[in-house]
């Protein structure tokens, strides 16, 4: 323990260095090329072997200790975002319109602290780590393609470890979460046909934007009246696109949004009621209606053992006063869910805010920055649970 806190101490300014090149050169998903680069230099110099290309510019390596030990898996995603940075940080992203606005370089960095910590201290190591550094978190995802590549055989992982930064915690804590954690971010389409004239002639057009309305109406009235109340859910309808002028009915009504739900059968129910529901009320107005409901990543829910397991961890390194139990899940979605779909897992918050310093930025925020202490505190968390872990 001692050790690990050594060793953190020792490497933390490399570790920062990582992350603010990343940080200077953010890469979208899928085009992660130079930060898996960056990564794979690492990994080398560690000399821990390692696999690029893995679900295109995935990488990961494979710190073995016994061909019979169990195999933890520790994930950081590497993405950023197609925004532009607005803050006067001394490391401001390189590349106007992307930027590290989701803390995915601390992530890497994270990760690569931890392997670095855990290469030194190998021969106090009782199980395998897989490191694997994953594409593409923000856009199509990532996890689900390197799942079919293989990341989870040769050797087989056991459990599934990974975190997020947030400035909702303080840096030098981390937040834990038993059961759901975060939500499937599905997404629905929609365009209702109906028949457009002149607006002072309704009863000779079918009017698709009162019919959007009718259908919206309704799905409020299944999220509040046709489904449990226990169970967390949200559907928002944030796109509602029609007309061109004050006295012409359109034709056509385009609707978009997101569903948020952590339970598989309410999820499933939701997408064949709100389908249900818009069809036959664009029906009963003799209008058409194209439904389209996008299943995107699973609900991530954290599995109990593996709570425990990081929270005895994180408190012998950090004390159990930083160790910080988060009690309401988030309705954001994480394909990290994923892994947790086929082996334990447990998602932490890397408590990265500083109130005193004014760092509070939400994610995705231009002005987003974090209080890099926080990489030290989870580089050293990931490092102990791994010491744990057999
Ligand atoms: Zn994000
Ligand atoms: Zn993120």
């Amino acid at each position: 323990m001692e050790e690990i806190k050594r060793i953190a101490e020792e490497i933390f300014e490399e570790i920062v260095n990582i992350r603010r090149t990343l940080h200077r050169h953010p890469e979208l998903g899928f085009r992660e090329f130079k930060t898996a680069e960056l990564i794979c230099q690492h990994l080398e110099a560690l000399g821990i072997p390692y696999e690029k290309n893995v679900a295109q510019t995935g990488v990961v390596g494979l710190l073995e200790v016994d061909k019979n030990a169990k195999t933890l898996l520790m994930r950081a995603d590497m993405d950023a975002l197609p925004t532009r940075e607005e803050s006067n940080c001394p490391f401001k992203s390189e590349i106007d319109g992307q930027m590290h606005a989701c803390g995915h370089d601390a992530h890497v960095s994270i990760v690569l602290g931890a392997a670095t910590i855990l290469s030194r201290l190998k021969d106090k190591l009782q199980c395998n780590v897989k490191f694997v550094f994953q594409p593409a978190e923000e856009v199509e995802g990532g996890a689900e393609p390197m799942i079919a590549e293989g990341v989870m055989e040769n050797p087989k992982v056991d459990a599934a470890v990974g975190g997020h930064v947030m400035n909702s915690v303080e840096a030098g804590t981390i937040g834990i979460k038993y059961g759901e954690m975060m939500a499937c971010p599905d997404d629905f389409h929609m365009d209702i046909h109906g028949r457009g004239g002149h607006g002072a002639y309704p009863h000779n057009c079918i009017d698709p934007i009162a019919i959007g309305v009718q259908i919206l109406t309704a799905w409020n009235a299944l999220s509040a009246r046709y489904t449990t109340p226990v169970e967390k859910h949200l559907i928002s309808t944030n796109v509602f696109q029609a007309g061109t002028c004050f006295n012409i009915i359109p034709d056509d009504v385009h609707i978009e949004g997101t569903v948020r739900v952590f339970n598989e059968d309410l999820r499933q129910q939701l997408a064949k009621r709100m389908k249900e529901l818009a069809e036959q009320i664009a029906a009963a107005f003799g209008a058409t209606c194209d439904f389209e409901y996008v299943f995107r990543y699973p609900p991530l829910v954290n599995d109990k053992s593996m709570v425990d397991a990081v929270r005895d961890s994180a408190a012998k390194i950090i004390g159990a006063d930083n160790v910080v139990e988060l009690t309401e899940p988030s309705m954001g979605g994480e394909d990290f869910a994923y892994f947790g779909q086929l082996v334990p897992s447990c998602f932490i918050n890397y408590g990265t805010g500083n109130k005193a310093q004014g760092i509070t930025q939400p994610l995705h925020n231009s002005k987003f920055t974090i209080d890099e202490a926080g990489i030290k505190t989870g580089m050293m968390v990931l490092s102990q649970f791994a010491l744990d872990f057999a």
